[in-house]
């Protein structure tokens, strides 16, 4: 372990705590001990001092006591006689200092100004730290980057996130060089930072980096189901960031003429200490002391000296991250922290379907002999004969053959046409069918982007994921407005007899369920059962997607379950279904309820789209989604409700699930059903509200769509409870829940 790092590293947190109890006192000062102090929502209070400390952080009076605790760990500045040769001093510093700037950076809540400001995010809320943990859980993500500093020149920091970009990796930014940062410098060359795009400003500041690291040690807590309190869960949380978090750390000097002692100052030697707790390598291109014995990380703890062209790759090698570079023959990178880029009307150079024209995607099933492998045909003009800023049609017909394909199978292949088309730099794809709306951007129709490319995307993806079930591919793009006519209405037949056969499959016409166990990776003990008539709670695997799924890889996350005796059919459990529950869940779980939020419910993994909750004032259940940042009338926010019933724990009274739960003749079933329904978010009863209808006339009850409240009737339950009682909503009459 190099002295200097270990003496710079001392020295910084030695200052961030004094910086820290600096800005505690003036906020007590200014707002006094009572005051609160939070993030914004979350659970977890100020993660990182829940997390090394246990401590429930909510008042400025608690933080003295934080401060206390991170001043202990700090270390005496190593002389040269006072020398020891291990990593503990240093990484019992690195604790201090993020301790020490989660205060810093939770103060500025308090006091402000707000850290929300220009291009700069600070905080990442649960909601999103749950959406973007599924990208982490099913391989969508390998991993994240915390972004240190800014490059020599604006292009270079372009190349750099690019890279990182089309490797799929998650890109965290925060602090400077010498008053520069890297995410300035990408907001100068207009590159889009979201989290739809991968690249997340947190901060000008280094304090700002502590959000990359609450939100590694939340993933832990969420998806890994860890509660922290003490040093026994602390030490397992940071192990599961190693063995499972893929991150690291890239300290960036910048160009030759910033000072030396600016290039990585003692705060960033501290922060990375900080990391390095996580089993976080930093990489660098400055010439520091490098660490290279593994101990804490998984390899080396600090590279150093690498060029800026070998960077991520190097970073991706010494973190072990699995990459897969797709390798696709179109002129524009390709890759998933593509996917969420959106392409604005004055970016556009031409677009199909949506309002403006005609626009389909169907997959179909042929025999051996129909199919011309790779063969893309463009019927009607390609992109050189269309007028900038105009709307054309766009049919997308792809057509498949394979030995082990399936008809089942066309519309689990066929919904990934959105991601993969998606995953194009400066294409914007939505909808699915016969609402597919896309854009084709000025910069992408400048490198040489053309309509025959989205076969190329077709081929290449669909190919490589589907090799198991699918031996050829040919693409058909229609962009004439005439000759897309037929196969429009060709394709709108396939879509009503598809959902016929699909829409009317029942948990009694299978003998086997499906499995899916994706999420064990986070919380270890979960399983999901798939039956027909109840999909995965991410609202992504559909029983059909298993079915598929298994055909694909039989040692894949799904397996077929036979579901043997039925032991209760009003619960939904079968005898096969609670074996495999009690092996899968490692013996944590013994029996699984199919129909029953209140006996023995499944588990919940942190994935889910909805959560329905019990409420006995009302005598039914409230349905809220992930997206609904407000209130709900059992007094708690999703993000609330979510840390508690996440981590794969039977929760009675509580259940996550996949939205399309909600109209299924199987929805809670056990406690009476969509009857016991009386709340959920307007967005989301408009977002389901066909479906509701029609469920509800097959009740006869058609009535009772305009009885289920909205956060626009009611938040709290006294309200509520009046509301219902005034729509005479059924649920009130009905047998008691508890
Ligand atoms: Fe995770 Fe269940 Fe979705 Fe599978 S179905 S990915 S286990 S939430
Ligand atoms: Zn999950």
């Amino acid at each position: 372990m190099s002295r200097i790092i270990a003496k710079a590293a001392i020295r910084g947190a030695h200052r961030m705590v004094e910086r820290a109890e600096d800005a505690l006192a003036k906020a007590i000062e200014a707002k006094g001990k009572d005051a609160e102090v939070a993030y914004p929502n979350t659970a977890y209070y100020l993660p990182i001092m829940y997390l090394f400390l246990g401590q429930k952080v909510e008042k400025l009076g608690d933080l003295e006591e934080s401060l206390q605790e991170a001043r202990k760990l700090l270390r005496k500045v190593p002389n040269d006689e006072l020398w020891l040769p291990y990593l503990g001093d240093t990484l019992d510093c690195g604790v201090a200092t993020l301790i020490a700037e989660e205060a810093i950076e939770a103060l500025k809540f308090v006091t402000g100004p707000t850290p929300v400001e220009g291009i700069w995010l600070s905080f990442t809320d649960d909601g999103i730290l749950r959406t973007q943990g599924i990208k982490l859980v099913d391989g969508r993500m390998p991993g994240f980057a915390a972004v240190v500093g800014c490059t020599a020149t604006n292009e270079q920091a372009v190349q750099l996130v690019r890279g990182m970009q089309e490797r799929s990796i998650l890109v965290f930014m925060a602090g400077h060089t010498n008053g520069r940062a890297v995410a300035e410098q990408l907001a100068e060359a207009d590159i889009e930072m979201n989290w739809d795009t991968f690249l997340v400003p947190y901060g000008k500041e280094i304090t700002a980096a502590v959000h990359a690291l609450n939100f590694a040690a939340r993933s832990a807590m969420t998806f890994g189901g860890i509660v922290p309190k003490g040093l026994k869960e602390a030490r397992e949380i940071l192990l599961y960031n190693r063995n499972r978090v893929y991150a690291f750390v890239l300290a960036i000097g910048g160009d030759d003429d910033v000072p030396e002692d600016q290039v990585i100052t003692d705060e960033k030697y501290a922060t990375a200490a900080g990391a390095i707790n996580f089993g976080f390598p930093v990489i660098s291109d400055v010439n520091i002391p490098e660490i290279l014995p593994t101990g804490i990380c998984t390899y080396e703890h600090v590279v150093a000296n690498v060029t800026m062209e070998e960077i991520v790759t190097r970073a991706v090698e010494v973190r072990g991250l699995t990459i897969k570079i797709e390798k696709i023959p179109i002129p524009v990178p390709f890759g998933a922290g593509f996917e969420g880029e959106r392409v604005r009307k004055e970016d556009m150079y031409v677009q199909f379907g949506g309002k403006y024209s005609d626009g389909f995607e169907v997959l179909r099933m042929k025999s051996m002999d129909e199919v011309a492998d790779t063969r893309i045909e463009v019927i009607g003009p390609e992109i050189d004969e269309m007028t900038e800023g105009e709307a054309y049609p766009l049919g997308v017909v792809v057509e498949v053959a394979g030995r082990n394909f399936q008809e089942d199978f066309e519309s689990v292949v066929e919904r990934r046409i959105h991601e993969y088309i998606s995953c194009a730099n400066g294409i914007f794809h939505m909808g699915q069918r016969a609402i597919t709306w896309v854009r084709i951007s000025r910069e992408a129709h400048k490198k040489g982007f053309k309509v025959k490319d989205f076969g190329e995307i077709l081929l290449a993806k669909i190919h490589n994921d589907f090799s198991a079930i699918i031996d050829r591919v040919q693409v058909k793009l229609y962009t004439d407005a005439e000759k897309i006519k037929g196969s429009l209405e060709e394709s709108r037949v396939i879509y009503r007899q598809r959902d016929d056969r699909i829409g009317g499959m029942t948990d009694e016409d299978v003998e086997d369920y499906y499995s899916c166990t994706l999420c064990q990776s986070y919380a270890p003990d979960h399983v999901c059962i798939v039956t027909p008539q109840r999909l995965g709670l991410c609202g992504a695997y559909t029983w059909l997607d298993c079915k598929a799924s298994h055909q694909i890889n039989e040692h894949g996350p799904n397996e077929p379950v036979s579901k043997g005796k039925c032991v209760d059919p009003v619960l939904g459990q079968w005898e096969h279904i609670n074996e495999y529950i009690s092996v899968k869940s490692n013996g944590n779980l013994t029996k699984f309820s199919a129909y029953s939020m209140l006996v023995d419910p499944m588990t919940s993994c942190g994935c889910f789209e909805c959560i329905v909750g019990i409420m006995p004032e009302a005598n039914g259940v409230i349905i809220v989604d992930r997206d609904h940042q407000g209130m709900t009338p059992i007094g708690m926010k999703f993000s609330t409700l979510a840390g508690q019933i996440g981590g794969g724990i039977q929760t009675p009274g509580f259940v996550g699930i996949g939205k399309v739960y909600i109209t299924s003749p199987k929805f809670i079933s056990a406690e009476g059903g969509i009857e016991r329904v009386v709340w959920m978010p307007k967005v989301l009863k408009e977002e389901i509200t066909e479906r509701l209808k029609a469920r509800l006339e097959d009740i006869g009850k058609p009535e009772l769509l305009d009885k289920i409240a909205t956060e626009e009737d009611a938040e709290d339950p006294e309200k509520l409870v009046e509301f219902l009682q005034k729509a005479e909503h059924p649920a009130l009459a009905m047998a008691a829940m508890i």
